[in-house]
């Protein structure tokens, strides 16, 4: 077989020991890679490089474009930006796969059948990171949800489940809520999930659809959801499936794919032969069927899933009575090679296609270039540390003009003038929003700013109001 250049980092903490030992299996199974290493993490940082990876690192992974990553330890204190993003973003990975399986009765779950997949939008929402301080009281930050990244997750969650046999995809997204932009993303997922007849399909707010998880996870498939949520509920999974050490994730793009165990360096554990290897193990068993080295990844899998099954544990997982050896990172992995070509004999094993499903089509996008877009307003923040709509209605409004009046100040998303009540608590940061009720000229917009800029009004943040096609592209305050 011709071997396929990887990259790997060993990483921080436990990193080194749980990379060497699934190195190990994977060499011992007949892993066809060739591996160069790159450095990342805490070293890197220390030595002034704020994003924890030299730039000499990027050339190996556009190269490869494939990685397989060890936990690192970001140090404390402001500056350091977190190695995971950038990589994540820098390469365009826009999908997290993360599968959360139990392994009942081996390892203690309360969830007995559990055998979910979560995907999770990896660039956008709330980690675009896109905040703002508005006032001395009021910090903000922008969730940005876009109809290109939700198509692109969306898709890939249906291709993921026709090529891995899965039967149904839900949507977790809270579009009562947030109705733009997670009204957005189940929109598309709708849309999407028309082109997958044959695959079923469901849409749950992620509260309840979260509640019934944690309760229930037998009841779902592959679940599809925005960043912030997949981030919260990928963990919550597989910590109920029977720990967050056991979980492997892959970080997929169009140009490069990142794979990696779900839990963090732990530095406590690091350097004793204790850590529980798993992990990054099942991580690289995800990145064997990427490569497409099925046979492979089948070999690694069911021979992990039989040392499992047999009690060879390490202290993490390690129960009386169940467990029959307790053992450390080396010796775990000496029992998984021990055990390549055998397959379990309770839990279920896996088989990995050989003929992977190609993609129903290239991923498309819909075109927006027919939108009509029409100025009607303008959204002025201000910062106005007296807490008095009412007076602050009274001296801005006089400034309205060019058809553009002001139609309501909130304080917080709630309207507190006109007719406000006393009960709302105001802070110093307040919106007010003048509308036309035709079209306006971005021209008006800044000769507005500008007089009540000049009035000594402190504007710290503006935000022009449009129609798209005639429909409001703007949320109403609460009680407008
Ligand atoms: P952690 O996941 O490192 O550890 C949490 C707990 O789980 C600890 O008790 C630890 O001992 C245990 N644990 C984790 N992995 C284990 C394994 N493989 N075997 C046995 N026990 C294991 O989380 P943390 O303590 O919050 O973070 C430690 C460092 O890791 C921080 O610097 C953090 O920034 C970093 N981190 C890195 C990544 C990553 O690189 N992908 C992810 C999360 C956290």
């Amino acid at each position: 077989m011709t071997k396929t250049p990887i990259t790997i980092a060993r990483g921080d903490g436990i990193g080194p020991e749980i990379m060497n030992a699934t190195l190990h299996i994977l060499e011992a199974a007949g892993a066809a890679l060739e591996i160069e290493t790159i450095e990342i993490g805490e070293k890197v940082y220390l030595r002034g490089n704020t994003a924890g990876i030299e730039p000499g690192s990027w050339e190996s992974l556009l190269r490869t474009k494939v990685f397989l990553k060890a936990p690192i330890t970001t140090p404390q204190g402001g500056g350091f930006k977190s190695l995971n993003v950038t990589t994540r973003k820098t390469l365009g990975q826009y999908a997290n796969v993360r599968p959360c399986v139990s392994y009942h009765p081996f390892i203690d779950t309360k969830h007995p059948n559990m055998d979910l997949v979560i995907v999770r939008e990896n660039e956008e929402d709330l980690y675009a990171g896109i905040e703002y301080q508005l006032s001395p009281e009021v910090t903000s930050c922008i969730k940005l949800i876009s109809r290109p990244g939700s198509e692109k997750i969306v898709r890939y969650a249906f291709e993921y489940a026709r090529r891995h046999n899965r039967k149904k995809v839900t949507c977790f997204m809270k579009d009562n809520i947030m109705k733009m932009t997670d009204g957005l993303f189940h929109k598309v997922f709708d849309e999407i999930a028309a082109e997958y007849p044959d695959i079923r399909k469901e849409a749950w707010i992620v509260d309840i659809g979260a509640a019934k998880m944690a309760d229930t996870p037998e009841a779902f498939d592959v679940i599809v959801m925005p960043n912030l949520y997949g981030d919260i509920l990928s963990d919550v999974a597989a910590q109920i499936a029977g720990s967050v050490g056991l979980a492997g994730a892959a970080n997929i793009g169009d140009q490069c794919a990142m794979f990696e165990a779900i839990h963090g360096s732990a530095p406590r554990r690091a350097g004793q032969n204790l850590a529980n290897p798993s992990g990054l193990l099942l991580g690289a068993v995800l990145m064997l069927v990427h490569i497409n080295q099925p046979e492979v990844a089948e070999l690694v899998h069911n021979a992990w899933l039989r040392t499992i099954e047999d009690g060879i544990h390490t202290y993490d997982i390690f129960t009386d009575g169940v467990s029959t050896e307790k053992v450390g990172t080396k010796e775990f992995a000496a029992a998984v090679v021990a055990r390549l070509g055998q397959h379990p004999n309770q839990l279920k094993a896996v088989a990995y296609s050989r003929n992977p499903v190609p993609p129903s089509a290239p991923a498309r996008f819909t075109s927006s270039a027919e939108t009509q877009m029409e100025i009607r307003g303008v959204d002025l923040h201000v910062y106005w540390p007296s807490r008095n709509a009412n007076d602050l209605a009274a001296a801005i409004g006089k400034h309205a003009g060019d058809g553009l009046s002001l139609q309501m100040i909130d304080n917080r998303g709630v309207k507190v003038w006109p007719a406000g009540r006393a009960e709302t608590f105001c802070t110093d940061s307040f919106r007010c929003r003048f509308m036309s009720e035709t079209t306006a000229s971005a021209a008006s917009l800044i000769d507005l700013m500008k007089r009540v800029s000049d009035a000594g009004i402190d504007i710290v943040q503006t935000e022009s109001l449009r129609l798209f096609n005639g429909q409001p592209g703007y949320t109403l305050a609460q009680g407008q």
